[in-house]
Parts: C-alpha cells; structure tokens; sequence
C-alpha cells in the first residue's frame, strides 16, 4: 500500500481523559485523499491534522455535497486498540456515497489507510475505561465552481478525537420531545444517509425542544406525522410485551450500526425482535395499557441513551418510573464490554490495530 506519512513536528495538545468531552480535542495526524475524474481516488497520505485552504467558491459550501461517518476506537486491558465494526461502517459511507452521488471509495484500501492512521497516532486512544477515541471520515465536493451539477473533484479526509466517558456519573436518563410540526426526512429523501443536510434541517426543532427542557427530539414520519423515525443521532427502540421494537429501514432513517448490533445481540439472547412501523398513537396506547416498559436510543457516540420520558401535545409518557429497565442496562453493559475488550468478541465486530 503506497500512503506515505509526513509525520507532526509539532505534537498537539493532550487535555486529561477526565476533561475530553464530545469531539474538541484533534490527534496529531489525520488521513488525506482526493479524486478527480481523470485519476479517480489517488494520492492516499497522512499529515499533521490541521486546516486546508478552500476557494470560497467550493462546491460544497454551497450545495452541501458532503457525507460523513463516525465509529470508535477502543484500548483493551491488554492494551491493544480495536476498531469496532470499521467496514460496516465504511460500507454505509459508500452508501451514503452514492445517494449524494459522490464517487465511491474502495473499502478495503481504506480501511487499510484507516488503520495506518490510528496505529500511528494509537497513544491518543484513552486509558480510561469508558474513554475512546472517535474516529470521523468525511468526504466533501471540492470543484471551484457554482454550477449545481455533482462536483468533478472531491476530497476524503478522517480526523480523530480522543472523547469522554458518555456517562461519567452513571447512566443518565433523558427527556425526548415528539416532534409534530417539523420533520427530518421523508422517504425518497435525504433521510437513510449520514450527510450534513439532516442535521441542517434539525437544528431549529432541536433548540426549541431544549429551550423547553428536552435533550433531543424523536422525529415522526414526514407524511402523517404519525410513525416513529428516529432522535437526533440515534435509532430508537421500545420494550413492549418483553419485545424489542424498532422502526424499519424503509429509506427515511440511517441503518445504525448501534442498531445493527442491539438487535444482534437481542437475538442471541432469545429476545423477540420487531422492526416494524409503530405509530405514536400505538406507544400511549401501550404505555396507557401498562406494557410499554423501556425505551432507549442507539448510536455510536453514547452507545445506548435511556430515555425516562417522551412529551407528545401535551401528554408526558414517564417510562419505568424514570428508572433505567433491565434491558436497556443489559444491552448497555454487554456491548460496551465487547467493545472494550472485557468480554469476548462473540461476533467478529472488533478488528486490531497490529502494533
Ligand atoms: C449516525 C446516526 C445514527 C446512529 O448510527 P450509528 O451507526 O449507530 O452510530 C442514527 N441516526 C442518525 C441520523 C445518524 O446520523
């Protein structure tokens, strides 16, 4: 594999894994590679993570074509560094790819240059258990130019951020307001991709609903208002009747690889799984008749987040009590463990970085 590697000068600031938070820390080194149609993909490498000059005319700025895609890195008690699931989610970025017509990327290769990246800045994955390191690609249209018409030339970049345990105190449950006048995405749309568009289109519903107290919103289908979707940058999932319920991948929600793995691992436990439609109406009525036992949504960057209350027109839905329910702790424990390295890697998520 050619990737040759300009190595920092000037390493980066370390800031405490107690002090991390969510994506403000860079490594020293980030990925590169560009295309154009004459050369496709080429010049691989890795330099120093720092800015790159644009013309004020690039493409993306305007239209916003541009996908991206987050996954983890983890430090196991052996002290290896893991990635957990790496080419589903560069399958899911060529997926994405494709909706945005952005000229893929081959996988194989890439996930061999991601390695390179990490194994050489593999001292900024954390030490603290619940610590990781997140790892985000992106891919942006770079022609200088402003006709609306998919870009000639883009760029692949993968930068990294060292992040904080998600719940440093214990699992905290949140407040999700049901969204019923906005919508993210409806099908046919933009909706099953991970591109900057949906969380353009998200951020008014989001800061009103945490103007009134909310962490995020649980959008509903764009047509009828009536079936669930998905929150903010997570899948969700219900308990009802001791099933584990979730919407379907029809094309307007992302194909999380969170999701992927609860359902995964639910079915290894015996536990009933739908992804069916379910409406808002069917969770009160539920809820109403006492079998609506646990909800939690699903991503990447909090693994899974309880949510001890839903607010629809007015009726507030508190779910167990506000307590965290067994099967959310459950999921929780079990694939944090695996993706730490503490239990074993039942399902050949986890691929090593060699040292
Ligand atoms: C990234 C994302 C998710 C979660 O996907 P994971 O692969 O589990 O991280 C869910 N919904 C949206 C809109 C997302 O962008």
């Amino acid at each position: 594999m050619s990737l040759p590697i300009l190595h920092t000068s000037t390493p980066r600031p370390r800031v405490p894994d107690t002090q991390l938070g969510f994506g403000q820390v860079f490594t020293d080194h980030m990925l590169l590679m560009d295309y154009t149609l004459e050369t496709g993909w080429h010049q691989a490498r890795i330099e120093p993570y720092g800015p790159f000059l644009l013309e004020p005319s690039t493409i993306v700025f305007h239209y916003g074509q541009a996908i991206f895609d987050g996954l983890k890195a983890f430090r196991t008690p052996a002290d290896d560094v893991v990635l957990f699931r790496p080419q589903r989610h560069l399958r899911r970025l060529n997926t994405s790819a494709a909706r945005l017509c952005i000229p893929p990327l081959d996988e194989a290769f890439t996930l061999a240059a991601l390695k390179e990246l990490v194994r050489l800045d593999a001292d900024w994955v954390p030490r603290t258990s619940g610590c990781s390191l997140y790892i985000r690609p992106t891919l942006i249209a770079t022609d200088p130019a402003l006709g609306v018409h998919p870009a000639r030339t883009y760029r692949f970049f993968v930068i990294m951020s060292p992040v904080g345990a998600y719940y440093p105190e214990g699992f905290k449950p949140v407040k999700i307001l049901v969204e019923d006048r906005y919508v993210r995405a409806v099908n046919g749309g933009l909706g099953a991709a991970k591109t900057p568009a949906n969380y353009a289109a998200s951020l008014l519903a989001a800061e009103e609903a945490k103007a009134q107290g909310f962490t995020q919103v649980l959008w509903l289908d764009g047509i009828a208002h009536r079936y669930i979707e998905e929150v903010g940058s997570m899948n969700i999932f219900f308990v009802i009747d001791e099933e584990l319920v979730t919407p379907p991948l029809e094309g307007s929600i992302l194909d999380g690889v969170t999701r992927d793995s609860v359902i995964t691992l639910a079915h290894s436990w015996g536990i009933r799984v739908a992804e069916r439609r379910i409406g808002i109406d069917d969770i009160l009525a539920a809820h109403g008749a006492g079998n609506l036992t646990e909800v939690f949504g699903t991503g990447t960057a909090a693994v899974i987040s309880p949510i001890c209350e839903l607010f629809y027109k007015g009726h507030t839905i508190v779910i167990n009590n506000r307590k965290v329910g067994p099967m959310t702790q459950k999921i929780y424990d079990t694939l944090t463990s695996i993706q730490q390295g503490i239990m074993p890697d039942y399902f050949g998520w986890m691929v090593p970085i060699s040292r």
